[in-house]
């Protein structure tokens, strides 16, 4: 199955991604994850994109777009994918009509002050990327990460002026995508206000193996 992860930021797509990912067994992509590499490793797309991310804004369709296509051509994808944070404007999911047979959007669907608890709280391993949160989902030892040892940190988008552009941004840009699904029928609702566990357990009735 090829998918498309929908939802607000902090509506828990990310996490849901990587275990639905390794439930089917293909790949999670990010592009939230792939622009954080690039800025971890300062590259040029990296360098382009930073000041835009940190701001909670939109990276161009046009990089966006290519480096999605560009992923999407690998072997890895052929039995399937999770695309994570993408489209995320109608001209990216117009685009990807092009390139890629998306079988279902699933759309994580919770409301705003839900979104700004979540975010607001999240901390994220600078090393492997895993994240926490300081009230609901605590690191053992503060600061550190369970999995691998290293540093907890607040992403700059995580911080509240982000948050309150990012969901702005989601709302004029991103939630038109719901009805364009909605409208091709591929678009399945699920409530994201649940523990991730449960959200996920309710993903996997919908879509049984
Ligand atoms: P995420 O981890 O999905 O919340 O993405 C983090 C940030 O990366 C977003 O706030 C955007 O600045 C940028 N980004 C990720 N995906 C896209 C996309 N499809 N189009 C434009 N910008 C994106």
């Amino acid at each position: 199955m090829n998918f498309i992860f929908l939802g607000p930021p902090g509506a828990g797509k990310g996490t849901l991604a990587k275990e639905a990912a390794k439930f089917y067994n293909i790949p999670h992509i990010s592009t939230g994850d792939i622009f954080r590499e690039n800025i971890k490793n300062q590259t040029e797309l990296g360098k382009k994109a930073k000041a835009i991310i940190d701001a909670g804004g939109l990276v161009s369709d046009e990089i966006t777009i290519d480096l999605v296509k560009d992923r999407l051509s690998k072997d890895d994808t052929k039995n399937g994918y999770i695309l994570d944070g993408f489209p995320r404007t109608i001209p990216q999911a117009e685009a990807l009509e092009k390139f890629a047979k998306i079988d279902a959007a699933v759309n994580f669907d919770i409301e705003d002050e839900a979104v700004v608890d979540r975010l607001g709280g999240r901390v994220c391993c600078k090393d492997c990327g895993q994240m926490f949160h300081v009230k609901t989902m605590p690191p053992k030892v503060a600061g550190k990460c369970d999995k691998c040892g290293g540093e907890l940190y607040t992403r700059d988008d995580d911080k509240p002026e982000s948050i309150q552009n990012r969901l702005v941004v989601y709302r004029n840009s991103t939630a038109p995508l719901i009805d364009f699904y909605r409208n091709k029928n591929l678009l399945v609702d699920i409530d994201a206000k649940p523990a991730p566990e449960k959200v996920l357990e309710i993903f996997k009735q919908k879509f049984a193996k």
